[in-house]
């Protein structure tokens, strides 16, 4: 019944002269997502309106799923687009539609109808009436209810004219590409993929880092972090995953300094380490999963002192998140089933049986210390031997 889509979108920050740059960025992601989807498509922008055509056959429920992973997009309306051939053949082109949607229902319902055609010989009001009259006479278990309608049937009349009364969610958000590019610290765990997909969603692309500590950490630990990066990719285009050997910073911290503060000062080189990969490539700030409170290394002084060693901004999109509400997201974005995998990461491999839970800035500092020149040298060499994937999305 639906060869065509009216896309909505939100109107935050688009206004005066940005406005383009904000269309043109869904529009280029519309085409993206669609372009592995059954059916050839054109997409129109008018008025303030995006519109999606199928040329002939197209498959609808991969058109709606792709859609929806667009950022930027509040609503996907299927529409029905017909000719301005006069109020008659409007009135049943109109009873027609409410035919194939709605027969034999019990509902209430209100028309809504817009004249962008400013020429058009009737105004609104009176379209309003005459096919909401129209459509009393001919179904029985309609009635009007004009506050709180279960049915908004909106007629649009343009050039062509516009029939719908059903709106799809899309994800909201601001489109991929209107605000920069960030590095994301993704684990094997269940937080780091649900904070890029958030970030992301406010239309920043993302780039990612995975520490890695082989032999400690498996093959197929590695593979999970690559699936994961798949996964929400779907949502944010290709992701360079930028793979670090930890192994011999971790050792050598192991080696160096107090076991109770192993975690805190594991998780300050892997900020650096990212900061210093961001800085290289682009990206303007960091993202991780952290949550407070949710595990030792996370109490608010935890996260002082990781933080102390940054230097560009830190987006913790998930910082007063509970686990639950977390979950939710992950199990949306089809993250949660590869993170609940049970392969280990690397924080869990040197962990102390009692991390420190109050760690003081200036004792972290001190003990850094014992680190010497040789540190640098490590992280120097764990940079230039990365290994880079090209993630793209898993169709
Ligand atoms: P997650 O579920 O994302 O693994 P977590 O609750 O297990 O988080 P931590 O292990 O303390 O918490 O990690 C906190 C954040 O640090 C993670 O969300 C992630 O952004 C980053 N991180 C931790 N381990 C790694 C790793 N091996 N590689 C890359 N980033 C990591
Ligand atoms: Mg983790």
């Amino acid at each position: 019944m639906f060869q065509a889509f009216l896309i909505k979108y939100g109107e935050i920050g688009v206004k005066g002269k940005n406005r383009y740059v904000f269309e043109d960025a869904l529009i280029s992601r519309m085409k993206r997502v669609l372009s592995p989807v059954d059916g050839t498509f054109t997409i129109t922008k008018e008025q303030g309106r995006i519109y999606v055509e199928a040329e002939g056959a197209f498959d609808y429920e991969e058109t709606v799923e792709a859609l929806q992973r667009v950022f930027g997009i509040v609503g996907i309306c299927p529409v029905v687009l017909v000719e301005d051939r006069g109020f008659e053949t409007l009135s049943e082109d109109v009873l027609h539609y409410m035919h194939q949607m709605y027969e034999g229902v019990t509902k209430t319902f209100k028309v809504h109808t817009r004249r962008a055609n400013k020429h058009y010989p009737m105004d609104s009001m009176e379209v309003n009436a005459e096919i909401g009259g129209r459509i009393l006479q001919e179904f029985p278990g309609l009635t009007v209810d004009v506050h709180q309608p279960e049915i908004m049937l909106h007629i649009e009349l343009r050039s062509q004219i516009c029939i719908y009364s059903e709106v799809i969610p899309g994800p909201g958000g601001m489109p991929l590409g209107t605000n920069g590019r960030s590095m994301l610290l993704l684990s094997g765990g269940i937080d780091s993929p649900v904070a890029g997909y958030m970030v992301a969603r406010r239309g920043v692309c993302i780039d990612a880092v995975y520490f890695h500590a082989p032999p400690y950490t498996s093959e197929r630990a590695k593979q999970k972090v690559v699936d994961l990066a798949r996964k929400v990719a779907r949502y944010t285009g290709p992701i360079h995953l930028h793979v670090i050997n930890f192994t011999d910073i971790q050792m050598y911290i192991y080696d160096q300094c107090p076991h109770d503060e192993l975690t805190i000062i594991m998780r300050r080189y892997m900020m650096r380490i990212a900061q210093k990969i961001a800085e290289n490539t682009g990206c303007l700030a960091l993202i991780t999963g952290e949550s407070i409170g949710q595990v030792a290394s996370q109490t608010v002084p935890g996260l002082a002192a990781t933080n102390d060693v940054c230097t560009l901004p830190v987006f913790r999109p998930l910082i007063a998140f509970d686990k639950e509400d977390i979950v939710t997201i992950a199990k949306k974005i089809d993250t949660y089933e590869t993170s609940i995998l049970p392969y280990e990461d690397c924080c869990t491999t040197f962990v102390a049986k009692h991390p420190v839970t109050k760690p003081q800035v200036e004792r972290i500092r001190r003990s850094e210390l014992a680190l010497s020149e040789r540190i640098e040298e490590l992280v120097e060499t764990a940079l230039s031997t990365r290994e880079t994937i090209e993630i793209r999305c898993s169709e």
